[in-house]
């Protein structure tokens, strides 16, 4: 199967439920090669959060995912991170980030 993160998305942050915005940020695995990633990024100060479709949620930091900040919510469907589209009464709505699937669960 092809993962391909969902163009136009807006996850929110699983912390704050603040819209994440788009960014990149480039993983170092100790080779010449810059590998860049597509991300989410939660704008509130010192949280850091970040949302992709092969990761999930997560935090970085010197140039490494810190694995055990990992939050990956599985669509039943391909098992691809979801991300949190709403809240609503206190209850988050997850969509599955991969392109044309649209599974969708509330927490
Ligand atoms: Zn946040
Ligand atoms: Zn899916």
């Amino acid at each position: 199967m092809f993962v391909r993160m969902k163009r136009d998305i807006q996850p929110l942050c699983d912390r704050h439920f603040s819209r994440m915005q788009p960014a990149a940020i480039k993983l170092d695995f100790g080779t010449a090669d810059d590998y860049w990633i597509e991300v989410y990024a939660c704008p509130e100060s010192d949280c850091g959060r970040l949302y992709n479709i092969t990761h999930g949620y997560f935090n970085f930091r010197d140039r490494m995912i810190e694995r055990d900040t990992k939050k990956l919510v599985g669509c039943k469907n391909d098992s691809l991170p979801m991300f949190i589209e709403a809240v609503s009464d206190g209850r988050a709505q997850w969509r599955c980030g991969q392109d044309r699937c649209n599974h969708t669960i509330s927490d």
